[in-house]
């Protein structure tokens, strides 16, 4: 037997005690969802898909190469556009994924020398794309304005340039950042802001005040793959030299690019979607006795992993999926279920996990 079975074996092993260790669920069908991103339910969306056949079959499956070789087909340019549009900017740049946007255009703006205040929930992918830039990464508590100025003014003056990260609604409160303040914050202190707009795009389209990068995914309201980076035509012009997670990795293949644009289109025309989805978060909370949700996302917290992970088996005996959410996405002693919203829902599915969650709290209380 090979030396890295056993270690990774007693890894898991440790894990596994702690009600940690993960395993991939399989999607079963009949199974109604209540914990995917596909907010709009575009993911299914006839003229969706029919863009994506078509490009494919036009194009092929694959692009070929990177985009600063081969793989920059004539698809991206209008996607890019319509993006920049849609997120009132510039312009903008197509990445593989939303997490390989934030990995490149964090580490393209700050390295060595440089530092990063972040919001104590910022996404993973933010935090590695902090570590791989260099810089000296703070991090403010939740949403605090004054503890991120303290930290600002205890910290600006030792570093060469600055760059606050937020996001627009919290991945797995559902919460919102003040965008404005952040704004305030980033001018007076000379610091560049950057949100991660993942859960926003298409739901809760914020133009208060712009950060000067947006980044976020084509992967969950978009109902399909991949990511971007929007912001100052300088910006733009300046990822390709320096995000790496652009330059050195293969371009998404035709039908996905298509697919983002044929989704943004279908955003921007039937704004009764997002309006829905809103809808179904709202009757959830108030059914529930819950604070008003404030964006598709509601959390209902269970302590402990095992709790999450216990109430996630119950659902699904009851059809319902809802992935339990457990450290170290989220700090440990506050596991949750993360309960999404979609327009895809029916009327009678949200009352169905309205149902379902009572007689959860009502087994809790007993
Ligand atoms: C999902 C998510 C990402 C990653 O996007 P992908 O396109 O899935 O790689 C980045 N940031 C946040 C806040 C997310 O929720």
């Amino acid at each position: 037997m090979p030396a890295l079975d056993p270690v990774l074996a007693e890894r898991l092993d440790q894990l596994e005690k702690r009600y940690l260790k993960r395993r991939l669920p399989e999607v079963r069908e009949g199974v109604i969802s209540f914990c995917d991103n596909d907010y709009l339910g575009l993911r299914n969306d006839h003229r969706v898909v029919a863009a994506s056949v078509r490009a494919t079959e036009r194009e092929g499956a694959g692009s070929g190469a990177s985009r600063l070789v081969a793989g920059n087909h004539i698809l991206y340019a209008p996607l890019e556009k319509a993006l920049a549009a849609h997120k009132k900017t510039q312009g903008a740049l197509v990445f593989g994924s939303g997490y390989l946007a934030n990995l490149g255009a964090i580490s393209a703006l700050v390295g060595e020398g440089d530092l990063i205040i972040a919001d104590k929930y910022c996404h993973a992918s933010m935090l590695d794309g902090a570590k791989l830039s260099g810089a000296k990464l703070v991090r403010f508590r939740h949403n605090d304005m004054a503890h991120a100025e303290t930290l600002l003014k205890s910290e600006r003056g030792q570093y060469r340039n600055c760059l606050v990260m937020s996001e627009s609604v919290f991945s797995m409160d559902g919460d919102l950042a003040p965008l404005a303040d952040l704004r305030r914050l980033c001018d007076t202190n000379d610091a560049w802001l950057l949100i991660d707009d993942a859960h926003g795009l298409g739901i809760l389209d914020q133009h208060a005040a712009q950060p000067d990068v947006w980044t976020g995914t084509l992967s969950k309201a978009l109902g399909g793959y991949g990511g971007y980076v929007a912001g100052s035509a300088t910006l733009v012009d300046a990822l390709p030299s320096l995000a790496r997670s652009l330059v050195y990795t293969t371009a998404l293949p035709p039908g996905v690019v298509a697919a983002a644009h044929e989704a943004l289109s279908i955003v921007d025309t039937e704004p009764e979607r997002a309006t829905r989805a809103m809808a179904y978060a709202r009757q959830f909370t108030e059914a529930m006795g819950l604070p008003q949700a404030l964006s598709t996302i509601v959390p209902v917290q269970c302590g402990e992993a095992e709790e999450a992970l216990r109430l996630s088996v119950l659902l699904m005996e009851q059809g319902i999926l809802i992935s339990p959410i457990r450290p170290p996405t989220v700090s440990p002693g506050t596991a949750r279920l993360r309960i999404a919203f979609s327009a895809r829902h029916t009327e009678a599915e949200v009352e169905m996990l309205i149902a379902a969650m009572r007689k959860l709290n009502g087994r809790k209380a007993a």
